[in-house]
């Protein structure tokens, strides 16, 4: 038996070379040499305006091209400190394809800027955007705010290309909504009060797994959809300083959002290779101590995000 399981491996490891061999020579020929997926942490604040936590924004980035989820305010200017820092493919004339998660205000906020920064910094690309009904209304009524703006810099005299602020919106539904070179992306319905549509976001790509919450009370969607996946960035409350609200918004919170003990019993059936926490309420509470929350239920890794943290 000993011996047939030698030779076995022989067998295999004589195979190994040249199955090698052969993957590198494919690469060969191809211009892209995969480079891992990155998560970049534009913002991971609330509508809280926490200075130093800016509205709800995710970048996942493969081979240098920026995948945005939610465009909270400020979302430029961190895709622009995050470029300063060496993410290359965050140059914000890059930024030309969004998921948007749901139509609260702290995660659309900087949908204008997102749809003109960018055209006045050169991108030349319409925005493409992908979100729930009502996205396609948000975008007509955005560039109707703007249309002096626009106007002016078409026509005033600014040598601006005439192509980069018009706007692609998808209204989707549940399923793949995505798919290119890098990354296949798909959507699922999550659980978030009253809004009929709010979505969380799968994105496969050619290394890594990565699946993020968007805003929810605890949804059985993300366990499905995560099954295992490398990375689960979460939404979360603490359930200590929960306990310090009034009852009102008690009973508010528990219906939108997602309490540190839900989302460690969530978590331990996701099976995340990373949990990140983002969109943090603390309520008083330290990080660690929310962090505390979380790890009393839930033995896997899991830290908690900050703006422009990279995994
Ligand atoms: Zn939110
Ligand atoms: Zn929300």
């Amino acid at each position: 038996m000993r011996i047939l399981l030698l030779g076995v491996l022989a067998v295999v490891l004589a195979a190994a070379p040249a199955g090698l061999a052969l993957r590198v020579a494919e690469q060969q020929p191809g211009k892209n040499v995969r480079a891992a997926a990155q998560v970049v942490l534009l913002g991971t604040g609330t509508p809280n305006a926490d200075p130093d936590r800016s509205g709800p924004a995710v970048a996942i980035v493969v081979n240098d091209t920026p995948y945005l989820v939610d465009f909270g305010p400020g979302v430029v200017r961190r895709a622009s400190a995050a470029f300063r820092k060496g993410i290359k493919g965050l140059a914000v004339k890059n930024l030309d394809l969004a998921f948007v998660t749901h139509l609260h205000s702290d995660h659309t906020a900087g949908y204008p800027d997102l749809i003109l920064t960018p055209w006045v910094l050169e991108r030349k690309e319409p925005l493409k955007v992908y979100g729930p009904k009502g996205i396609k209304a948000m975008t007509a009524n955005i560039l109707r705010a703007y249309q002096q703006d626009v106007a002016i810099r078409l026509r005033g005299g600014e040598p601006s290309n005439k192509t980069g602020f018009k706007v692609i919106a998808h209204e989707i539904k549940p399923g793949v909504v995505y798919k290119d070179e890098n990354v296949t992306v798909k959507a699922f319905l999550v659980s978030h009060g009253s809004w009929k549509e709010a979505y969380g976001y799968r994105f496969e790509t050619p290394d890594r797994t990565i699946v993020i919450s968007g805003d929810c009370a605890p949804s059985p969607s993300v366990i499905d959809n995560c099954n295992g996946c490398d990375v689960l960035i979460h939404e979360v409350y603490s359930q200590t300083g929960f306990a310090t609200r009034t009852p009102d918004w008690q009973k508010y919170h528990s219906r939108y959002h997602t309490s540190s003990v839900e989302l460690a019993e969530l978590a331990s059936k996701a099976r995340p290779g990373l949990l990140i926490l983002y969109h943090q309420l603390f309520w008083g509470v330290t990080e660690d101590d929310l962090l505390k929350e979380v790890r009393a239920g839930y033995a896997g890794k899991v830290v908690s995000g900050h703006d422009l943290d990279v995994y």
